[in-house]
């Protein structure tokens, strides 16, 4: 079941999938990172200057692009 929170930095209402909470989403608004609760329907903001900030911080590995010319 989506839970409906409120996007901690515009209070832009959100519709975040069950599967999805507990992951960093950004605000279809504002465009901030956020992560929604997984015991409630609450969602905590991300402070994170830029993407890849936001990558090193959640330990994820950067993504490499090959462009085939
Ligand atoms: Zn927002």
């Amino acid at each position: 079941m989506p839970v409906y929170v409120n996007c901690p930095h515009c209070e832009h209402p959100q519709v975040v999938p069950a599967a999805r909470r507990g992951r960093v989403r950004f605000c279809r608004q504002c465009g901030r990172p956020y992560r929604a609760s997984l015991t409630s329907d609450t969602a905590e903001p991300i402070h994170a200057e830029s993407l890849a900030d936001l990558q090193g911080r959640l330990g994820g590995r950067p993504r490499v692009y090959i462009l085939a010319a």
